[in-house]
C-alpha cells in the first residue's frame, strides 16, 4: 500500500471495503469473486503505469474493469488483487473525418462514442445490446459483438492501433494511425478478446465508417424451425447483405408477448427481424422477403419507413426486460456455428431443454450464426440449477459437435475456461500460454481467466 501512496493521489485509490466489492465483479451469475485488496482508479496512462509498478513491487496481481458488464466473470477480482478500473479514462481524445478514425481513452462508454461521430456524419458500428453501459475498453478486451455485426463486422473490425501498458510498466503501440500497415506482426489481433490477461489497455484507435442510410426492415414468422434457417442460408446463397438478421423463438415471442403486448403470432415457432440499408436497401427486402415466403415463412411483412421498422425490431430490444420481470435469475448462453448448422443448432437446443425439463428461450444474432439459449430459473433451486448447469454444458458439448465455437462475442473469462481444451487444439494453446507467458512472465494481469 505504501507503494501506491507513494505513486498515486489519494482520490485514485479506495480502501473502503463496500466499494471495493461494488467493483469487483461483473454480470456473471455463477461466477465467484475474491476479495480484492485495493481499488485504484488511474486517470491518465502514466497513473497506470504507476499502478502496474506498485503492484510488482508488492506483488500483488492486477484486474482490469471497465464498466463490468461482462457476463463470464472476466472481471471479477481475484483473492488480494488490485482492482483497476478504467472508468475514469473516459475521454473522446480525437475525431479525424478525413481519416475517419477516432482516439478514445478505455472508459469511454460505446453510446457516447456513437453519438459524438454520428455529429460528423460518420458511424462506429459494433453495438452490443450493452452499447449504453458498457464501455470501449470492455468492447476490445472482449472483442464485442452485436446486432449489426452481420454486415459490419465485429469489434476487433474497427481497431487500427493500441496503447498499451505491460506488466513490466512500460508502454506499447501495438498498431498504426494510417489506413493501410503492412509492418510487423499483428499484435492488435492479439489484444483484441485478450481479456484483460495481456496488459492493460489505455488508449484505442478506432476506424469509422459513413453514417448508413435509414434502413428498410422485414419480419418473417415461420411454423418450424429448418425452414427459417434455410431461408437465412439462401438469402446469404444470393448475395444479399442484411445489416440486421435477428431470430426469436416461440418461448420468446410468448414472454414479450405476455408483458408487452403487441399482437405478436405467439403460435409460430420463430420470428425473423431482418434490416438492409444502403443503395437498393428497399430492392433488397423485397427479394429477402420472398425468400422468406419461398422458404415456407407463414406471414412476411416489409416496411421502408425507418420509424415502424424501429418498432418492429423493438421485439428484440424488449426479450430480455420481458424475461427480467419474472423475477429469476437468467443465464444467457453464447455459441456460434456456421450459418448452414443453424437448424440443427437450433433443434438441438430444444431437445436440451426437453431432456433437463428447463426453460431455455433462445434469440440469437442468426446472420452470425451466434445463439443465445437464455437459461431462465430460480437459483434457490438446487436440483433446478444442477440441471440448468447439465443443459448448458450440454448446449457447449453441441456447438463443438457442430464445428462451431463454444464463446461467440462474451469471451470466455472465468464461466467456460473448463472448456477451452475441448475446443482449442493443444498446439494453438500451448501457444496462446507461451504468449501469455511471455508478455506477463509474473501472471500480473488477470490470472486465472481466459486460458
Ligand atoms: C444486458 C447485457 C447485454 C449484453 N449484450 C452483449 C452483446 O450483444 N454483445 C456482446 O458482445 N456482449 C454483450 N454483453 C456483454 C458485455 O457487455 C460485453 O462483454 C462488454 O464488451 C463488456 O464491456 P465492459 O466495459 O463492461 O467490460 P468489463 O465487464 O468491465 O470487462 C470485460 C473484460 O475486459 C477486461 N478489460 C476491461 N477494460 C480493460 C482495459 N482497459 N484493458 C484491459 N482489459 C480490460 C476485463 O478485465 C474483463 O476481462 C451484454 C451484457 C449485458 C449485461
Amino acid at each position: 500500500m505504501a507503494e501506491l501512496e507513494a505513486r498515486l493521489p489519494a482520490d485514485c485509490i479506495q480502501l473502503d471495503r463496500d466499494v471495493i466489492d461494488t467493483y469487483s465483479q461483473d454480470r456473471a451469475i455463477f461466477e465467484g469473486r475474491g476479495s480484492a485488496s485495493v481499488l485504484v482508479m488511474p486517470r491518465d496512462t502514466a497513473q497506470v503505469v504507476a499502478a502496474v509498478e506498485a503492484a510488482n513491487a508488492a506483488d500483488v496481481p492486477i484486474v482490469p474493469r471497465g464498466a463490468g458488464t461482462g457476463l463470464t466473470g472476466a472481471a471479477n477480482a481475484v483473492d488480494g488483487c488490485m482492482m483497476m478500473s478504467l472508468h475514469r479514462m473516459n475521454q473522446i481524445l480525437e475525431i479525424d473525418t478525413a481519416n475517419r478514425l477516432c482516439r478514445v481513452q478505455p472508459g469511454v462508454i460505446n453510446a457516447d462514442l456513437k453519438v459524438e461521430v454520428t455529429k460528423q456524419n460518420l458511424f462506429y458500428p459494433p453495438d452490443p445490446a450493452s452499447v449504453d453501459m458498457s464501455s470501449i475498453g470492455g468492447n476490445v478486451a472482449t472483442n464485442a459483438g452485436g446486432l449489426c455485426c452481420v454486415k459490419y463486422g465485429v469489434t476487433r473490425d474497427y481497431v487500427m492501433d493500441l496503447e498499451v501498458v505491460m506488466a513490466d510498466g512500460r508502454v506499447m503501440h501495438t498498431g498504426r494511425k494510417t489506413i493501410k500497415s503492412t509492418t510487423g506482426l499483428d499484435l492488435t489481433g492479439l489484444f483484441v478478446g485478450s481479456e484483460g490477461i495481456l496488459g492493460i489497455v489505455t488508449e484505442i484507435t478506432l476506424k469509422l465508417v459513413p453514417a448508413p442510410d435509414e434502413p428498410s426492415t422485414a419480419v418473417a414468422y415461420f411454423d418450424e424451425l429448418k425452414p427459417a434457417g434455410d431461408a437465412i442460408v439462401e438469402l446469404f446463397r444470393q448475395g444479399l447483405e442484411p445489416s440486421v438478421m435477428e431470430i426469436i423463438d416461440q418461448a420468446c415471442l410468448r414472454q414479450v408477448e405476455a408483458v408487452y403486448p403487441m399482437e405478436l403470432d405467439i403460435d409460430a415457432a420463430c420470428l425473423l427481424l431482418i434490416q438492409t440499408e444502403g443503395d437498393g436497401s428497399a430492392d433488397a427486402i423485397e427479394q429477402i422477403a420472398k425468400i422468406c415466403r419461398a422458404n415456407g415463412s407463414s406471414f412476411v411483412y416489409h416496411v421502408n419507413d425507418p420509424a415502424e421498422g424501429d418498432m418492429l425490431i423493438e421485439v428484440r430490444r424488449k426479450v430480455w426486460p420481458a424475461f427480467e420481470t419474472l423475477g429469476k435469475a437468467m443465464l444467457p448462453e453464447d455459441v456460434a456455428v456456421r450459418r448452414e448448422h443453424l437448424p440443427e443448432l437450433l433443434a438441438g437446443i430444444t431437445d436440451i431443454a426437453e431432456r433437463y425439463d428447463v426453460a431455455l428461450p433462445t434469440l440469437g444474432h442468426a446472420g452470425d450464426g451466434n445463439m443465445h439459449p437464455l437459461l431462465v430459473f430460480d437459483e434457490n433451486d438446487p436440483d433446478e440449477v444442477a440441471r440448468v448447469q447439465s443443459a448448458f454444458r450440454d448446449i457447449i458439448a453441441l456447438s463443438l459437435s457442430l464445428g462451431g465455437t463454444i464463446a461467440a462475442e462474451h469471451g470466455v473469462g472465468t464461466l467456460k475456461r473448463q472448456f477451452i481444451e475441448d475446443e482449442l487444439d493443444p498446439v494453438q494453446l500451448e501457444v496462446q500460454r507461451s504468449i501469455r507467458q511471455l508478455l506477463d512472465p509474473d501472471g500480473r494481469f488477470n490470472p486465472g481467466k481466459a486460458l
